[in-house]
């Protein structure tokens, strides 16, 4: 077997991993490299899109493969020799190239990241590509395919089999594969959520499958622990109880966890949580999924902000017809957590928090420069509006005890770190071989 980084090499993110036993080829993810975008581009320097994909080419962003992008990107018509991609979860690292991808290639994906992936595709601005879940036409049958835990795939000389991990998203997954070698793919993982039991799952599966490589995330391999959600509920709880006026979260609104950590702890303190539309919109759409424990949209703890606009887009108005609605000015700031993230800061200015209100940051520090200074831009606000800032988090990623525990557990014959800064850590901290992969560099397995 062969195995090809086309990303997620010395960074977080940007997984994309080519594997080939015999005439079998797959694609494990797919995702933007953040990171290498950022080195070349920012804001209005961008790449330019009339030139299809020459400049991502020139810069060594994206990998250039015969046959492997979509045909209106304007490349060679070249067939492609990709059997199918597979994605682990709904994160933009992971699948957020897959609309640049051929279209005769089929992408897997769990039932819950598809669902995850169009509410993204309805509710955001389109991407440069093809839509990211494209409808089937009368000519052109979709691409999609979608599984659950306990689906196995046999294409061409290798077996696939999916296992569900836990991690700030739901629908994650990590992969067995089995060609003449038997590898894992992590995905990205940890053992400090609400469902620690889906990655003790995947761990077992992984263990069992006598694997000779392990392709392991290592995004905390240098942060030796971790809080986890139940104390991060726990301080969210406090911060409310503590706070006389409007308590103001910022967390990611896809992480459901989160979501529902802040939920619960609005409840427990008699509170109604106001959300933005794009999530209620999300909610709406996973409410169906029976795996998932996710409060409905119409619970009287929480109500969906409307934002003072002039025009709605399409979805929104459609939204305004089922849900009952809060605007700035009717509702009372004693008795609400209003969900404002980076992106809404000037909702602020709608609605004046009181003296003595609090700003929730539930997210991790910035972890670049630019990350730096959005942050010491929030911060503006926090000062402007004399808000007292509190910062409560759990990373969607394993600790490195955790990390180190769950390699050794599987007990690989080698491990090839990935979706990490600092993979060479590895080397020190377990005594199972250690291979640290070069990116576009073929690797004999
Ligand atoms: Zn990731
Ligand atoms: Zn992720």
């Amino acid at each position: 077997m062969e195995l090809k980084c086309l990303g997620g090499v010395n960074e977080i993110g940007g997984n994309a991993f080519l594997l080939k036993n015999a005439d079998t080829h797959i694609l494990l993810d797919f995702g933007k490299s953040f990171k290498q975008e950022g080195r070349f581009f920012s804001g209005f320097l961008k790449a330019r899109t009339s030139k299809g994909l020459q400049d991502f080419f020139e810069l060594g962003i994206l990998p250039e493969i015969d046959g492997f992008y979509s045909s209106d990107l304007r490349l060679n018509k070249k067939d492609t020799n990709i059997t199918a991609c597979f994605l682990s979860h709904a994160h933009l690292d992971h699948f957020g190239n897959i609309n640049l991808l051929n279209e005769k290639i089929p992408i897997f994906m769990g039932e819950t990241a598809k669902t995850i992936i169009q509410s993204i595709q309805d509710t955001s601005r389109v991407p440069f590509g093809r839509p990211f879940i494209r409808d089937a036409t009368d000519e052109v049958p979709s691409n999609v395919r979608t599984f659950r835990t306990g689906d196995v795939f046999q294409l061409g000389t290798m077996e696939i089999i999916p296992i569900h991990v836990d991690h700030s998203i739901p629908g994650s997954y990590g992969y067995i594969i089995k060609g003449n070698k038997t590898i894992v793919y992590s995905g990205d993982l940890r053992l400090h959520g609400w469902r620690k039991d889906l990655t003790k799952d995947f761990i077992q599966e992984a263990k069992n499958s006598n694997p000779d490589i392990l392709l392991m995330e290592g995004t905390n391999i240098n942060e030796v622990s971790t809080m986890d959600e139940i104390q991060v509920r726990e301080d969210i709880s406090k911060t409310i109880a503590s706070t006389k006026e409007l308590v103001i979260a910022n967390y990611s609104l896809r992480d459901i966890d989160r979501f529902r950590s802040f939920y619960l702890a609005t409840k427990e303190n008699g509170r109604k949580l106001l959300i933005n539309t794009k999530q209620a919109y999300l909610l709406k759409m996973l409410q169906d999924d029976p795996n998932l424990d996710i409060p409905s949209v119409t619970d009287p703890h929480i109500q969906v902000y409307k934002r003072s606009k002039t025009k709605f887009y399409k979805w929104e108005e459609q939204l305004f017809e089922e849900l009952h609605l809060v605007e700035k000015n009717n509702f009372d700031q004693s008795t609400a957590v209003f969900h404002c993230d980076f992106w809404n800061l000037p909702d602020l200015i709608d609605i004046k928090p009181k003296q003595h209100s609090t700003y929730l940051y539930s997210h991790g520090d910035p972890f670049d420069i630019e990350g730096e200074l959005d942050f010491n831009r929030m911060m503006e606000w926090i000062n402007h509006y004399n808000l007292k800032f509190k910062q409560y988090h759990a990373s969607g990623h394993a600790s490195q005890y955790d990390l180190i525990k769950i390699v050794n557990k599987i007990e690989p014959d080698l491990v090839i770190p990935i979706h990490s800064e600092q993979p060479e850590l590895y080397e020190d901290l377990i005594e199972i071989p250690v291979l640290l992969p070069k990116k576009y560099h073929n690797i004999h397995l």
